[in-house]
């Protein structure tokens, strides 16, 4: 794809105040419209690299922006449009969604953005109709199955037209079905993808390509398929190989 990558990250490094180095020097890009899972075991820096993609946490080198998106060096003074145009997804859809109704709450990204009420109100029906939950405006959020959740917390940031969605364990607490529908939606999304998970099984459904991350460094970074089979691999950081149904699964999703 032609143009600038979606995302490029150079040599990021990020230390909590009061914690070790959480990420230590990482670089790597996504094109436009690619698929990348994010593996590594717990701690390995995969939500913190994550929350520097739209500035939510610092991410400048003295004299230099570390992330990029579109092309664009991340930075005070663009941290608020970059925002719109890459999308966090959390972990939990609690956090995510706090308005009374999942209309309310869809349209109050694009309703920060200066358009009309016309216009918000056409991303609100795109948005909706686009993860299956068309006519649930008036829903309250809390009434919602984790996989509806999922979906609205979805349909909040396609709201806002992104290039990029970064998605911290996206099937955290969705049944088969719920993953199922969930990796049909994002294949379908024209949009570069970060999926952060411990799913492996789903990245490989829907990511042709892996990054894996330990301690704060990548350690891998390569086809999906090569690298969730590589069993020495996976083991030496955390991670275990998928079982062989999900491959058959990436049939439907990838291709
Ligand atoms: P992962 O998402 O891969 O599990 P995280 O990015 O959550 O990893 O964490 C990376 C490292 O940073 C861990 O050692 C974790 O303990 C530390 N860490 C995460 N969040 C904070 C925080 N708010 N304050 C201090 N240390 C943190």
């Amino acid at each position: 794809m032609s143009g600038p990558p979606a995302i490029e990250v150079e040599n990021l490094r990020y230390r909590y105040p009061d914690g070790l180095e959480a990420l230590r020097g990482v670089s790597f890009s996504v094109a436009g419209g690619e698929r990348v899972g994010l593996v590594g075991p717990n701690g390995a820096g995969k939500s913190t690299l994550l929350l520097h993609l739209n500035g939510l946490l610092p991410a400048r080198l003295p004299g230099e922006a570390a992330v990029r998106v579109l092309g664009t060096p991340l930075t005070p003074a663009t941290a608020l449009a970059v925002r719109a145009r890459v999308g966090l997804l959390f972990a939990e859809a609690d956090d995510q969604l706090f308005c009374p109704t999942v209309g309310e709450d869809v349209s109050f990204g694009p309703a920060q953005l200066g358009l009309s009420r016309a216009e918000v109100a056409a991303r609100v029906s795109r948005a909706l109709a686009a993860v299956g939950l068309a006519g649930f405006d008036d829903r309250p959020p809390h009434r919602l199955s984790a996989g509806e959740k999922r979906r609205a917390c979805l349909a909040g940031l396609l709201a806002l037209d992104p290039a990029v969605l970064a998605l911290d364990e996206p099937t955290q607490s969705l049944d088969p079905r719920g993953r199922r529908e969930l990796a049909t939606l994002l294949t379908g999304l024209p949009v570069a993808l970060l999926i952060a998970s411990h799913d492996l099984g789903f990245v490989l459904a829907v990511c042709r390509r892996v990054v894996v991350l330990d301690a704060g460094r990548i350690v891998a970074d390569g086809p999906a398929a090569d690298i969730l089979a590589d069993e020495p691999l996976m083991l030496a950081h955390g991670l275990e190989s998928p079982p062989p149904w999900s491959v058959q699964g990436r049939k439907n999703y990838s291709e």
